[in-house]
This record gives C-alpha cells, sequence and structure tokens, in this order.
C-alpha cells in the first residue's frame, strides 16, 4: 500500500484552503459581524456549518462511524469528483474501474481528463481480479468498485474486494449506494483495517431522499481531511442538514421500507419469471433487477406506451436486451405487470 501522500496530487497536498468565516470563530456568540450577512431573515441568513457536524454526530451514531471518518456531498456525485480532483492528475494519472457500472465514475473521469481503464466483470457479474490487477500500472490512482453494482444488481464477492484492497497500492472507492438493500455488513465498519479504502453511501436511495442531494463518504481522517480541503466551503445548505436530521431521528422506518422493498422484490421476480419474453433475471441485491428478454428495445417501446418507464440497458456491456426494472410500490408492480400480461 502506497503512502497517502505519494497518492495525492501534489498541488493539493500542499493546498492551502479557503478559510471561511465560520472556521475562523466557532464558538457562541451574541452579535455576528463577520461574514457579511444580512441580519434579517432568521435562520436563513447565515452560512451553514461548512463541516455540518451536527448531521455527522447523527450519521456517526446511526452508521456506526466515527464523525471524524464521514464527508457529506451534493449526492455521492460530489464525492465522486473530489476524488479526482484530489488523486488524479489530468492527463498523466489513470483509474481502474469494474465493468459494466455506474456511469458517473468514466464521466468524472473525462471531465477531469484522467483515463479511464475499465475491466469487464467474469460470469455472475463478478470482479475478473486478475484482469484488474493487470491493467494497474505506476500511474493509477484509484480503483472503482460499487456494491451490490448498478446495473447488475449483485453484491461483489468480499474475497474478490479483499483481494484489490491489500494488493492494489492505490485508492479503492466502494460505492455502497444500494448496501441497505444487501444484507451484508458495510465496509464502512472495516476503515480501520484498509485505510486506503473509501466507502460511498447516499440518501437517495433507501433513505428515499433522492431530490435533497445527500451523499456519504466514509474514509480515514487522512482522506477525509484531503477531501475536505477542496470542497466548497457550504456544500451542503441549511435546508438539505436540517432535512437529514429530521429523517435521522427514525432510521427504524427506513429499514422498514428496504425489508419492504426487499419482499416486494421477490414478488416482483416471481412474477416475471413466468413471461416466456423474459430470458434470465439476474439475482439481485438492490431494489431493481436486471431482466435479459428476447427484445429490450421492442419491450421498452411498449412499456414506454404504457406510461411505465424502465431503463433500457441494452447497449451498456454484457448487458445486451437487458431492461433494468426498479421495485415500485406495490401498485406499481401489479400495474407493470398488469401491463407485461398484454405484451
Ligand atoms: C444512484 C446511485 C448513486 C447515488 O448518487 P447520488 O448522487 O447520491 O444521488 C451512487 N452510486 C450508484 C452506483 C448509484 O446507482
Amino acid at each position: 500500500m502506497k503512502e497517502l501522500s505519494q497518492l495525492v496530487r501534489p498541488n493539493i497536498l500542499k493546498l492551502k484552503p479557503y478559510s471561511c468565516a465560520r472556521d475562523e470563530f466557532k464558538g457562541e456568540a451574541s452579535v455576528y459581524l463577520d461574514a457579511n450577512e444580512n441580519p434579517r431573515n432568521d435562520p436563513y441568513n447565515r452560512y451553514p456549518d461548512p463541516l455540518q457536524w451536527a448531521v455527522k454526530h447523527r450519521v456517526a451514531e446511526v452508521k456506526h462511524v466515527d464523525a471524524k471518518n464521514i464527508l457529506f456531498g451534493n449526492g455521492s456525485d460530489e464525492p465522486i469528483d473530489l476524488v479526482y480532483r484530489a488523486f488524479c492528475e489530468p492527463g498523466v494519472d489513470n483509474v481502474v474501474a469494474i465493468a459494466p457500472t455506474y456511469g458517473m465514475y468514466e464521466v468524472c473521469a473525462d471531465v477531469n481528463n484522467v483515463e479511464y481503464r475499465a475491466v469487464l466483470l467474469k460470469e455472475g457479474f463478478q470482479i475478473d481480479v486478475d484482469a484488474m490487477l493487470a491493467a494497474v500500472d505506476d500511474h493509477t490512482k484509484v480503483m472503482w468498485l460499487c456494491s451490490p453494482n448498478n446495473p447488475t444488481g449483485n453484491c461483489l464477492k468480499d474475497g474478490d474486494i479483499e483481494k484489490l484492497l491489500k494488493e492494489f497500492g492505490g485508492i479503492v472507492v466502494i460505492d455502497e449506494a444500494y448496501w441497505d438493500f444487501c444484507g451484508r455488513e458495510s465496509y464502512s465498519q472495516k476503515l480501520a483495517k484498509y485505510p486506503n479504502m473509501i466507502v460511498l453511501q447516499t440518501f437517495s436511495k433507501a433513505w428515499a431522499s433522492a431530490s435533497v442531494r445527500l451523499g456519504m463518504a466514509f474514509a480515514s481522517e487522512e482522506i477525509i481531511g484531503i477531501l475536505n480541503k477542496i470542497k466548497y466551503p457550504y456544500n451542503i445548505n441549511k435546508l438539505t442538514q436540517d432535512y437529514a436530521l429530521k429523517i435521522l431521528k427514525n432510521p427504524d422506518v427506513i429499514k422498514n421500507w428496504a425489508k419492504e422493498t426487499i419482499s416486494l422484490r421477490s414478488d416482483l421476480v416471481y412474477e416475471l419469471k413466468g413471461f416466456n419474453f423474459v430470458e434470465k433475471i439476474y439475482p439481485t441485491d438492490a431494489n431493481f433487477v436486471l431482466v435479459k428478454v428476447t427484445d429490450a428495445n421492442g419491450l421498452y417501446a411498449y412499456l414506454t406506451e404504457c406510461g411505465i418507464i424502465v431503463r433500457n440497458r441494452h447497449r451498456v456491456q454484457l448487458c445486451g436486451n437487458c431492461v433494468r426494472i426498479t421495485i415500485g410500490t406495490k401498485e406499481e408492480n401489479e400495474e407493470l405487470i398488469k401491463a407485461l400480461k398484454k405484451y
């Protein structure tokens, strides 16, 4: 494993971050004349906590991690971009990723002019560990893993993930956006064992809060410190922080939603098995299911006519004639099945 100082871009390593008014004075006072805010329109007139400590302390309890090991972003998309900006020198460094997977890793690589090395998954959509390691060279800074993976739906094998964590010297990102639906231990519980690992989770899926844009990264204090240096000072606004505190009051509600989704997922898979145009239903640990059909384009067009939108993944590598179907409510799933019976 490489030292963090060898992995971080030199300009970021020596960067002196912007010091905002809320960084320079942190206590309680009665008169705030330090940030050129407007004293009217309480409570929206004040800049929010740049490090969102109240929300972090609450997430720390719910997720069983230390608050110092958390970074929040405007969705997970922000930490994905921050990882490139922190570790990858444009035009020089590269990253290795499983394929197919979530499209944002490649888009952010392109935006940052970083070479993206996609390595196809093997049978069962599992990691080709040897091919991943063979794709690594001296300029490979980051490896992207997603488990449960989008769009395939399956968890990656722990043995494979751990082999990459041990043998690759750089940063390994494990995107657990769908973790709540998989019933496994989160890699966020192994931060002490793997100091070069970053685990991503989000409020967009199981927490049913995609519109508020709140993503989480869990990593060592050193990595969090580097990402904090380059994020926008007030990247999480007050409305989002207040909302997060509210929804975090009831984590059991979210657990129950996930349980319900998992149960509806089995019902939907059972129903889908009955159609002769369904060729394969891939095993899923997420709130969606990847289904191979005889003609994905035709099915997609038909369902769209019916007012039901699924994701056509026909053009994705290894996903020819596949559609990705999100698990909806009981009623929505029934409407889908009703439409499919007439297809
Ligand atoms: C949906 C999804 C996310 C969530 O992104 P946000 O920016 O947090 O909404 C992250 N990773 C994967 C793999 C996803 O499918």
